[in-house]
């Protein structure tokens, strides 16, 4: 091994890691200048998830030589793996980097930290064994990656509840929509059947939150909403997109859910709210008003929907799921055509 080469390329890598902003840049340069840098033969990032009783990995995005040219493919669609116990011993070492081997492979593993957990890790499987010092160089270039997250984090993140925040729904939403679009235009019968489902953007509102508020106080208030967005995390599959959207207002982005699936899956996360024992509060219900994403709509005019049907649940009782396509069909709600001025607005923007 040529440790210099190895360090420049280390070095290159994190040059080149600090020159990106969205998150998933930041997942493929560092997978594919780990590759690169080290030789190795595969590189495969986890995302380490809490869960009841423990913890849970997914499989975020890996390089593997031989395949695909070797280019980083993103994973994040995969559900949870199978428990592994080397990458559960490299979560729980608490050492800079964790190492086995399997016949003529090394399998080296260091962990990413976000505040005081570790949030994910990347595995590297390499045929020659890395000495001591190119371990300390991979983990130098490991702690710009975890930093640069950190500041992706504090841009993004809404720091009550740690979901995805409003200025992240304005800035992305466009390119959520046209990745989650383009995953459908490209996905066959055959590969990949599910990604042909439609996704459904839901805004959820938590019941006279104000009177909670007047309550029991606003520190209980926000523990209600602190809650309420774990809640989500645990209903909702990893790939869904969950965003605090300003006071007690939470939006959802469904990715690729049949039609017939749709509303037992947030009648679901609304019963999960009705029945969770909050603190002092006891009893919190939510409404949920959503519509199904169709690309030849603005964000707004998504948004909008949602809201009707939103507003609809409300005005009938709360603690409800109602479905804007659903209203409309059944004339409860109208599809208001667009302006000339909206549409003149669209091709100004
Ligand atoms: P509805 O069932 O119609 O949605 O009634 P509501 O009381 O939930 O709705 P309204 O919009 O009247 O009140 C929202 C309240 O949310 C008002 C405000 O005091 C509270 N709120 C907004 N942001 C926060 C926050 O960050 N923390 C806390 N504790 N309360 C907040
Ligand atoms: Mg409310
Ligand atoms: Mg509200």
């Amino acid at each position: 091994m040529d440790t210099t080469k190895i360090f420049l390329d280390l070095l290159h890598g994190a040059e080149r890691l600090s020159a990106q902003r969205e998150k998933e840049d930041l997942f493929r340069t560092l997978g594919s200048c780990v590759r690169d840098a080290l030789g190795a033969s595969s590189v495969l990032l986890y995302a380490v998830r809490p869960a009841i009783g423990g913890m849970e990995l997914h499989l975020v995005g890996w390089c593997v030589a031989d395949m695909d040219g070797g280019s980083w493919q993103d994973m994040s669609s995969s559900g949870h793996l199978p428990a592994d116990p080397f990458l559960d011993d490299a979560i729980n070492a608490k050492t800079p980097w964790y190492r086995t081997s399997v016949g003529d492979e090394d399998r080296i593993a260091v962990p990413v930290s976000s505040g005081d957990r570790v949030a994910w890790l990347i595995e590297l499987r390499i045929a020659k064994s890395p000495s001591i010092k190119v371990l300390q160089g991979l983990v130098a270039l490991v702690r710009t990656f975890e930093h640069l997250m950190a500041q992706w984090e504090y841009a993004n993140l809404d720091t009550l509840t740690g979901l995805l925040n409003r200025k992240t729904f304005d800035e992305q939403f466009d390119r959520l929509l046209a990745l989650a679009e383009r995953n459908r235009a490209w996905s066959s019968e055959r590969r990949k059947p599910e990604l042909k489902q439609p996704c459904w953007l839901a805004i959820v509102d938590i019941d006279h939150f104000k009177s909670i508020n007047d309550t029991y106080g606003h520190l209980f208030g926000d523990e209600v909403l602190i809650l309420l967005a774990k809640c989500m995390r645990e209903t909702f599959r990893v790939e869904d997109t969950l965003f605090r959207f300003g006071g007690e207002e939470f939006v959802v982005m469904l990715r690729h859910v049949p039609e017939d699936a749709v509303v037992a899956i947030f009648e679901r996360f609304r019963e999960t709210v009705e029945t969770h024992d909050f603190p002092q509060v006891e009893r919190v219900t939510c409404s949920i008003g959503f519509a199904c994403v169709d690309d030849r709509l603005t964000p707004a005019e998504l948004l909008g929907r949602a809201d009707e049907a939103l507003y609809y649940a409300k005005e009938h009782g709360r603690n409800r799921v109602c479905s804007f396509d659903q209203l409309v069909m059944i004339g409860e709600l109208k599809i208001v055509p667009r302006t000339t001025a909206q549409q003149d607005a669209d091709i100004f923007f």
